[in-house]
């Protein structure tokens, strides 16, 4: 087995593992860097790299501090999406490099994130807000309350601090740190399978991986009348090492005349 190291504090080896060991990866955790200094979900450190860069200079890291050939780094972001300020959307970014060749392959998966802040005031009742809380199975919380943040609350720590407390002004928000998050732990195993998918994909030139669909070219000619469309004719594979490139038409041949600015404009 090959090592892929992760620095995480967040426990993210066991949702990227099982993905990457057919491959002959054991993905080995370490704490060697606090992954928090380059910014925190809660906002208290501002983040200044792009999730990207985050996720190669974690991947870096894992690599220089550790003497490791293969380095991991995970990054995840909230909001943006397709339908922002409507949706909130969640993606994770993994970063694997190969110290060996100086490449790094990025995968990613991203989709709707369902748990969205609660404000709790005078009227909150306990019961119903328990309840909302526990829709979330294993989901546990930031309460933040006169300029103060407390973190990782499981749904009956928080209740009991709200009534300690006795706060009526407060605001509730998942903890997104991959350990708190299971839907984020989804994600991340997601990005994971795209992560093995890549480096399963072998350049024929080169031998180097990640040789995938890099584009889609429009262009399928309407079934009708031959004129091209905006649907998709062939994938470009591309290797980002050696540049090699090939095209291969997809499965199908002509598209629905309903696609057609000349058949259906
Ligand atoms: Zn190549
Ligand atoms: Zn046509």
């Amino acid at each position: 087995m090959n090592q892929a190291v992760l620095i995480t504090k967040h426990g993210k080896a066991k949702c990227i593992a099982n993905a990457l060991a057919p491959l002959g990866f054991d993905v080995v955790e370490s704490n060697a860097f606090d992954t928090d200094s380059l910014g925190t979900f809660a906002g208290d450190i501002e983040r200044t790299l792009s999730p990207k860069e985050a996720a190669l200079k974690k991947a870096k890291m894992a690599c220089e501090l550790l003497g490791a050939e293969f380095g991991l780094g995970s990054e995840g972001s909230f909001g943006n999406g397709p339908y922002p300020g409507i949706v909130n959307w969640n993606d994770e970014i993994l970063c694997f490099y190969d110290r060996a060749t100086d490449q790094a392959i990025y995968a990613s998966a991203s989709g709707p994130f369902a748990i969205s802040s609660i404000q709790v005031n005078s009227e909150t009742c306990r019961d119903t807000l328990l309840k909302k809380l526990n829709h979330f199975q294993g989901q546990r919380w930031l309460l933040k309350f006169d300029e103060q943040i407390l973190k990782g609350l499981s749904s009956e720590t928080l209740i009991e601090t709200l009534a300690d407390k006795q706060l009526t002004e407060a605001l509730i928000e998942p903890d997104l740190r991959a350990m708190h998050c299971p839907l984020r732990q989804k994600m991340i195993s997601k990005a994971a399978d795209d992560l093995a998918n890549r480096l399963r994909a072998i350049c024929p030139k080169c031998n180097a991986k990640n040789f995938v669909v890099k584009e889609a070219v429009a262009g399928l000619p309407c079934e009708q009348c031959g004129l091209a469309t905006q649907q998709i004719k062939q994938h470009k594979y591309h290797c980002e090492c050696c540049d090699h490139t090939e095209l291969k038409n997809t499965e199908q041949t002509a598209a629905d005349p309903y696609y057609c600015q000349l058949c259906n404009p």
